[in-house]
Formats: C-alpha cells, sequence, structure tokens
C-alpha cells in the first residue's frame, strides 16, 4: 500500500515512520510513503498558499490552485484522495480496516482555517475527523489515519492474531492485561488468569470486556 501525504510540513510527518513497527514495515514492503507540498506548486510569486476568505470571516485559507496542481500530480485511476477535516465522519476501526485493501491512499492536511472548499468538491473521495476537537492543522489526524490503516494491512504486525482481540473489535474493549511479576507494589494479577485454564480465561476476558465497555463506552454497547 502505497500513503501519499499532501502538507505543508513534511518534516512533522516523516520522524513518526522513522522507528518501531512502522519502519519496520515500510523496510519489508508493505507500505511506502510519499510527500507532496502545496508550496512547490504554487503560482504565486511570493509562494503564498493562503488568502483570506471571500465573504470575511477570522483567518486564512488555502487557495486553489497549489492543491489543485499537486492533486492532479498525485490523482490516478488506483487512488483514493482523503481529507482530514472536523467536518468530515468520524474515523473508527472499521474504516482502517476497510481501507486496508486500498492501492494507494493520499492524505491532505489543511492548515489555517481549512481549505478552499472547490478543492474537496473536485477531489474528496471520503472526508474524516479523528474526533469532536480543532487541531492546527491536519497532520496529526494524517498520521492516525495512516497508522490505524497500516496496522491492518498484511504482514505490518508481527502476530496479526492481535488485530482480533484489539478493543473495537465487535464494539467491545479490550479486558485489562496484566504482564510479569504476578504481584508488584501491593497489585496482583487477576488470580484466574495464572491458573492456565484458557477457556474460563476467554470467559472472565468476555466479561470484563462487557464490563469495561458498559462503563467506559455505553454508545458502543448499544451497536453490539
Ligand atoms: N476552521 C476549521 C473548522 O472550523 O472546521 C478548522 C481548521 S483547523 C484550525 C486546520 C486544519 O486542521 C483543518 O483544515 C484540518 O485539516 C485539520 N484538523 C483540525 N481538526 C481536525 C480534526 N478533528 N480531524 C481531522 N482534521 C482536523
Amino acid at each position: 500500500m502505497k500513503f501519499s501525504f499532501v502538507t505543508l510540513f513534511p518534516s512533522l510527518i516523516e520522524g513518526y515512520f522513522s522507528d518501531s513497527i512502522l519502519s519496520r514495515a515500510i523496510e519489508n514492503n508493505k507500505i511506502s510513503l510519499d510527500f507532496y507540498n502545496p508550496r512547490d506548486y504554487t503560482d504565486n510569486k511570493h509562494n503564498k498558499v493562503d488568502a483570506q476568505m471571500v465573504g470575511g470571516g477570522a483567518g486564512m485559507i488555502m487557495t486553489p490552485q497549489p492543491l489543485y496542481d499537486t492533486l492532479n500530480k498525485v490523482r490516478s485511476d488506483d487512488t483514493h484522495i482523503i481529507f482530514l477535516t472536523p467536518v468530515g465522519k468520524k474515523f473508527t476501526q472499521n474504516d482502517a480496516k476497510r481501507l486496508a485493501s486500498k492501492k494507494h491512499i493520499v492524505l491532505v492536511s489543511g492548515r489555517y482555517e481549512g481549505i478552499d472548499e472547490r478543492v474537496i468538491e473536485e477531489f474528496g473521495d471520503e472526508l474524516f475527523s479523528i474526533g469532536d476537537y480543532i487541531l492546527t492543522g491536519g497532520e496529526l489526524a494524517s498520521m492516525v489515519v495512516c497508522d490505524s490503516i497500516s496496522r491492518n494491512i498484511d504482514g505490518v504486525l508481527g502476530n496479526s492474531d492481535s488485530l482480533d482481540i484489539e478493543s473495537y473489535e465487535n464494539n467491545i474493549l479490550e479486558a485489562p492485561s496484566f504482564s510479569k511479576p504476578l504481584s508488584y507494589q501491593n497489585r496482583d494479577v487477576i488470580s484466574e488468569y495464572s491458573k492456565g485454564n484458557h477457556s474460563k480465561i476467554s470467559q472472565l476476558k468476555l466479561k470484563l470486556s462487557e464490563a469495561k465497555t458498559k462503563y467506559f463506552r455505553p454508545d458502543l454497547q448499544s451497536k453490539i
């Protein structure tokens, strides 16, 4: 899978992929990344990519020409172009799984007060928000989306079984997990976990998952 990041600040993103699971995924050719900076495509003699809003409003927005030229360069029959924006639909684990089968995902980050709507109308295959709050720019959101899609691509995780028991699988949160030692700072591992009866452990984990979901995310529970 190829990810193309369209951003005014590629260096904010590059570092995230230089270590750990995702850097190995790049080394092993499971994912590849490239970057397009709209500032490299602007016709403006001062390299500007933003302007005031027509009709007034506080702040600047990204103008259409640099983004049109950037996205015309990157768009192909294989691309799926995603805009990160607070007005998009909320990104979920189901989206991460569904998008893991795409060939080439393009993640467009806004800056300032956002992007001229005509760019989104022309190029947007999907619009995602990563939550009900406002970020300074789309870079963090595009990394979130890329990371969570990548985990669902075959061969990216060392042990793909871990995907089946993660939170949000079947709209339920993961049960509590422990490592050794069995007792630490006067807190003990749930005793049933250490007795080796895997069927009992699974039943208990399911009950704990349900209780956690009911407590922390009753909205998920209603989807079961
Ligand atoms: N004026 C915009 C609004 O009220 O909807 C907010 C613009 S925000 C300061 C700048 C950029 O950050 C956006 O264009 C978008 O790319 C990104 N962004 C901010 N919050 C986001 C969120 N919750 N999810 C995804 N992207 C977000």
